[in-house]
């Protein structure tokens, strides 16, 4: 669906009632056109401790860039409205995501039958500072024209991708990694073999860290040389 001021703006209200016991004043609601924050809580930084939160200049980015299902749009907006709440509410979380946010978020999905995750949903900014550690996968693809790419593989896809990678004819080499660095986390996990561009720079500073790994025999494992 195509998320329109209105619809935003309606499932605001519908979900401030619902989860939140109409406790978030209302914000403007803005629709972007952002590829890499479905949503975003925009507040001001470094606001005084003591005062009382004034969210005057608070308001709700929403984009619009992705046709994604209703139920994925509105998973969005909670995600945001969580963020609002807690910055509202004054609660202290130790990181963007953090154990509050986690809570708020699990008891929403439990008791409203929602799917909001912490992963996708967020401004780079966020991702930066998160410091949640996923299991990534990684897929280094080398490419003829000299570029190098990198593929987040979902860890039930990894074969599938594999195999398909080797078909295309300007792949040069591929090799597999694991991490746990959340630094990937800023790429999505994909379920295809989509390859996001990467500086080789980059990318030799990140995988300092990770696990060289193979495939042998259907097997993802840990480069025995
Ligand atoms: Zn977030």
């Amino acid at each position: 669906m195509k998320v329109t001021f209105q619809y935003a703006l309606q499932k605001f209200n519908e979900y401030n009632q619902l989860c939140f016991d109409n406790c978030l004043p209302q914000i403007p609601i803005r629709i972007s056109n952002s590829r890499r924050a479905l949503g975003m809580f925009v507040h001001p930084r470094n606001y005084p401790e003591s005062a009382p939160r004034g969210v005057g200049e608070c308001s709700l980015r929403i984009s619009c860039r992705l046709d994604l299902p209703p139920n994925e749009v509105d998973d969005t907006i909670i995600h945001e409205m969580i963020h609002y709440y807690i910055w509202y509410e004054k609660l202290k979380d130790t990181s963007s995501h953090g154990p509050i946010f986690r809570k708020i978020m699990n008891q929403i999905n439990t008791r409203y039958h929602r799917n909001i995750s912490i992963s996708h949903k967020c401004s780079a900014e966020e991702i930066s500072s998160d410091t949640y550690n996923r299991n990534n996968y990684i897929c280094v693809s080398r490419w003829r024209n000299g570029e190098v790419g990198i593929t987040i593989c979902a860890r039930t896809k990894i074969f599938e991708i594999n195999r398909i990678f080797k078909t295309i004819p300007d792949l040069l080499s591929l090799e597999w990694y694991w991490s746990r660095n959340p630094w990937f986390n800023k790429y999505p996990v994909s379920r295809t073999s989509k390859v996001y561009k990467i500086k080789p720079d980059e990318l030799v500073t990140n995988l300092s860290t990770a696990t060289p790994c193979e495939i042998i025999n259907n097997i993802f494992q840990p480069k025995s040389h």
